[in-house]
């Protein structure tokens, strides 16, 4: 697969972009992540006309609209910011990115409770960045998270699980379009979907059975969204466990009966949070390969992002 371009906040990359002329360098992103994308990085700052060093700014005033304000001089910057992120983000669209990842706490890049100052010089963290709202306002569904919120391994894996997929169905948009290409994707894709959102995984199943009748563009449309919308909705150990008990059924004719007892009983100690999400995925693994399950083996939830990155270790 081509690597996978993601929108970054330029500091988290080393960049000397920040207020005070320093970066915050994340080696994940540089060293782990980076082997599999390309960076695109973006610091609104700099790049809407503010230098290095400069006076460092906050939000303050109402948080769903506050302004964007420099610290000392208490200059509002809000207007050149907006009109310069709106610029932007047409712009961006040209990038065919995966997803970006902002900088937390930012003013600027924030994408969650950042502080907004009141009247009295009091804060509340219920802010967003100016540039991280209209981005995330224009690309509605496009996978985003802060670089904070990435130190959550559970919150990590359900990111990066996300722009993986999208750089799947990217690849199918590449394609001439086709039913079948929709359809070979969903069934590829359909334990992972269930993983995500067994409600979703109904509504795509029927989509799918209606392919036939419904005008092409309308069926990639439809698709995208409810495969946006799913990989939105977080994993969890009880939503995992029931896909890991759906895929046993697959085997049912095949796995011994110790073979059984020993499956399920490392399903309850994952369901349990005894172990980790690696555990069960393993054994799963390799009864696949073994009985060579031929629905199975093409399901992307068995391997959805590189192993080098062990994501499913600490979930
Ligand atoms: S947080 Fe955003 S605006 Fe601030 S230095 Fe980093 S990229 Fe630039």
């Amino acid at each position: 697969m081509e690597k996978i371009r993601l929108g970054i906040s330029t500091c988290l990359l080393g960049e000397n972009v920040r207020y005070d002329g320093g970066h915050k360098l994340d080696r994940f992103f540089t060293d782990t992540l980076g082997q599999y994308v390309q960076y695109v990085p973006v610091c609104p700052e700099v790049e809407c006309g503010l230098g290095v060093p400069r006076e460092s700014m906050h939000l303050e005033g109402d948080p769903d609209s506050p302004r964007l304000i420099t610290s000392r001089t208490n200059r509002d910057m809000t207007e050149c910011m907006v009109r310069w992120a709106k610029r932007c983000v047409v712009e961006i669209g040209e990038e065919d990115l995966c997803g970006f990842i902002f900088k937390s706490d930012s003013p600027s890049c924030g994408m969650e409770r950042v502080k907004v100052y009141n009247e009295k010089g009091m804060p509340v963290k219920k802010g967003v960045g100016i540039f991280a709202k209209i981005f995330m306002e224009h690309f509605l569904l496009l996978p985003v998270e802060d670089e904070g919120r990435l130190h959550d391994p559970k919150l990590r894996e359900n990111f990066i699980e996300r722009i993986f997929a999208l750089k799947r169905w990217r690849g199918v948009l590449g394609k001439k379009a086709n039913r079948g290409n929709v359809v070979d994707f969903h069934t590829k894709h359909k334990l992972l979907i269930l993983s995500h959102s067994p409600r979703h995984y109904q509504m795509m199943g029927k989509l799918i059975s209606q392919a036939k009748d419904l005008p092409l563009k309308e069926l990639y449309r439809q698709y995208q969204t409810f495969l946006m919308e799913s990989m939105q909705l977080k994993t969890t150990t009880r939503k995992n466990a029931n896909v890991l008990q759906h895929m046993m059924r697959y085997f049912k004719e095949q796995l011994s009966s110790d073979e059984k007892q020993e499956l399920l009983e490392v399903i309850d100690h994952y369901r349990k949070e005894y172990i980790p999400f690696i555990v069960p995925m393993t054994l799963i693994n390799h009864f696949v390969r073994k009985y060579d399950q031929p629905y199975l083996k093409q399901q992307v939830y068995l391997n959805p992002h590189p192993l080098e990155l062990q994501l499913r270790n600490h979930v």
